[in-house]
């Protein structure tokens, strides 16, 4: 049954808002409250929680949907071969600078003197001379020596506390542990029973992680097509990076361990570089990591962070995510208010839209030929007339990822019968799903999504508009017609 009476007509900012959710956040009504303030994706962090604790924030997730009429997606992000030091002595050992310490891949409550780590090929993998970085680089250690099986010898460089659990990042070690640790491989399990609509691949190094990935998920049985997203938080995925774009359903720009593991002055221009290239290859892209960070305890965010997510969205960001400042954060549904304000701001300025992507290269044996010329023309044809919106059905959403890349000025209004369609599209800028079912004709569709769309506000008389279809109806996925109407 078509439900497009249970649209709630929320703000219509293009740029998606991507929350973490975490103890601050993931009760039914503090999820409302987020998706009310713009959020279109939740974030489900699987380095932290029980699958009990996952279990109820799906289903708050799912209800509010259901609550608003809202398409919020759903991101499971798997946490992958995040390396840690075990449990300290007190919480907390001071390391001083200069001091030596032993890294050992052997159980044991930490000291100032000997630290475990959550890695048994670390002493195999590393060499004298390496950095070891702990706690996001606020300390670092310099490998003196190793003895291949179990112990590595390190000099403190920098010290400082180092409290239990902390993260280790080896900026110059040939990591041996695969992609998907067995952790990563239950969570997976977990994640498609559940039917989530993306999956976060933490630490990818290189294009086969995705494949892998994408491998497991079409081996999976049910009809729910998961999509990935590729995080970008070590060098040698910046390496890789047009494999890893033309793998990915997604890409994350994870400047958190990103900034650890390639020197700091270098993740503003990989973020831009990524930005370009998701955006010629229309997959889209979420920058992420202490956006609002100020906004964990303030009210406000500091002017950086209004800067640094104005820019995020002025360099055609599909999505800006928040980390802490949802998940364990004072005022979780005020940062998203604020990251509403700042995007609305900036999509008011005109030379963020009509990105000048290059038209698809004429080849008749690229099974996409047709329906990427026919979203191009339908975003050059919005530009010329000012069209008010374009608007396509969509079965797999291949239309709306293409023309969402070309950045219309025009609303881009999806029409499917597939609703977790609906909600992967959540992640995608500009598109505004709606749910329809009804398969006649592709005049009779086209005049009453028309009719639906004047009802219920979303375009109005003497607006022009552009229909993207496949004809005959029937030919699902394969976009091949363009009209241009006016709403009468
Ligand atoms: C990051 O490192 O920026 C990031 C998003 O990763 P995490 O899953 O650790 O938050």
């Amino acid at each position: 049954m078509c439900c497009w009476f249970s649209i709630i007509k929320r703000k219509m900012k293009r740029t998606k808002i991507v929350v973490t959710l975490g103890p601050a956040s993931s009760s039914a009504e503090v999820i409302e409250e987020m998706i009310k303030a713009g959020a279109d994706v939740c974030r489900i962090n699987f380095s932290h929680g029980t699958y009990e604790d996952v279990l109820q924030q799906i289903k708050n997730i799912r209800d509010s949907n259901k609550k608003l009429g809202t398409h919020t997606a759903i991101l499971a992000d798997l946490q992958g071969p995040k390396l840690r030091i075990g449990s300290v002595e007190n919480n907390g050992v001071e390391l001083t600078a200069g001091s030596e310490i032993l890294i050992t891949t052997t159980e044991c409550i930490g000291t100032a003197e000997r630290v475990y780590i959550t890695y048994p090929q670390f002493p195999k993998d590393v060499k004298a001379g390496e950095i070891i970085l702990i706690d996001d680089g606020k300390i670092l250690l310099t490998v003196i020596e190793t003895n291949g099986k179990d112990e590595v010898k390190a000099t403190v460089s920098h010290g400082g506390i180092l409290s239990s659990k902390k993260g280790v990042n080896l900026p110059n070690t040939k990591i041996s542990l695969p992609c998907l640790t067995e952790k990563d491989l239950k969570d997976l399990d977990f994640a498609l029973t559940q039917k989530v609509d993306w999956i976060g691949l933490s630490f990818v190094r290189s294009a086969s992680d995705i494949i892998e990935l994408k491998h497991i998920i079409q081996k999976f049985d049910h009809d729910v097509r998961t999509k990935v997203v590729a995080k970008i938080e070590k060098p040698e995925a910046v390496f890789d990076i047009d494999a890893i774009i033309k793998e990915t359903d997604a890409l994350m720009v994870a400047r958190g361990d990103l900034g650890v593991e390639v020197p700091m002055q270098e993740v503003p221009v990989i973020q831009k570089m990524l930005v370009r290239k998701c955006l010629e290859a229309s997959k889209p892209v979420i920058i992420a990591t202490q956006m609002m960070e100020s906004m964990i305890t303030n009210i406000s965010p500091s002017r950086a962070e209004v800067n640094d997510v104005a820019n995020s969205v002025m360099d055609g960001a599909d999505a800006v995510m928040l980390s802490a400042e949802t998940s364990v954060g004072k005022h979780p549904a005020k940062v998203v208010e604020a990251m509403t304000k700042i995007i609305e701001r900036v999509e008011q300025e005109s030379n963020i839209y009509n990105r000048d992507n290059a038209a698809p290269e004429l080849n008749l044996h690229n099974e996409r030929f047709i329906s990427d010329s026919i979203c191009y023309t339908a975003a050059k044809m919005a530009q010329r007339t000012k069209a008010a919106a374009i608007i396509t059905m969509t079965h797999s959403g291949y239309t709306a990822f293409k023309l969402s890349s070309h950045r219309p000025k025009a609303a881009i209004y999806v029409f499917t019968d597939n609703y977790s369609i609906l909600t992967t599209l959540s992640l995608v800028w500009g598109v505004q799903g709606f749910y329809y079912d009804k398969n006649i004709s592709t005049d009779h569709t086209i005049a009453d999504i028309k009719f639906i769309l004047k009802k219920t506000g979303f375009i109005k008389s003497n607006d022009l508009i552009i229909n993207i279809a496949s004809v005959p109806l029937s030919e699902k996925g394969k976009s091949n017609m363009v009209k241009l109407s006016a709403v009468e």
